[in-house]
């Protein structure tokens, strides 16, 4: 498995036009890349930050994962996602090591890329977000 970078950071917000008010306009990150994508219930947004980027997820339902996420623990840092060159080769070598997985096979993310969630139960409690871009 090939880690390239930090992808970005996944920020659970209670509306991205409020998250906008400190990471956009007080912070100066411009945001590009508004999106839903309906079957995680979630709208996500991308701040680029030099190699990576502020995600902000904002829940389109209150049933969703990242509703639920804000339920519990309020809003914060909710996964860290790192980009790997062949996301089919990383999930593989994780079930041979006997990770827990979320996602046994990847699915679509924002902005066409591929995405496996690892389980915090097999890293210590941080959500382990895997990402694979088409552009790589
Ligand atoms: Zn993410």
């Amino acid at each position: 498995m090939k880690i390239l970078k930090v992808d970005h950071l996944g920020i659970a917000v209670n509306s991205i036009e409020e998250g906008k008010n400190f990471w956009s306009d007080i912070l100066g990150l411009p945001l590009e890349g508004v999106e839903t994508v309906e079957e995680q219930k979630v709208t996500t947004a991308f701040l680029p930050v030099g190699e990576s980027e502020v995600e902000l997820l904002e829940s389109t339902s209150p049933d969703g994962p990242v509703a639920k996420y804000i339920e519990k623990k309020g809003q914060g840092i909710q996964h860290v996602a790192f980009r790997v060159d062949d996301i089919d080769a990383a999930l593989a070598e994780l079930k041979e090591k006997g990770v827990q997985l979320i996602d046994q096979v990847p699915r679509r993310g924002a902005g066409g890329g591929r995405i496996a969630f690892l389980h915090p139960k097999a890293t210590g409690g941080v959500l382990v977000e895997l990402c694979e871009r088409p552009n790589d």
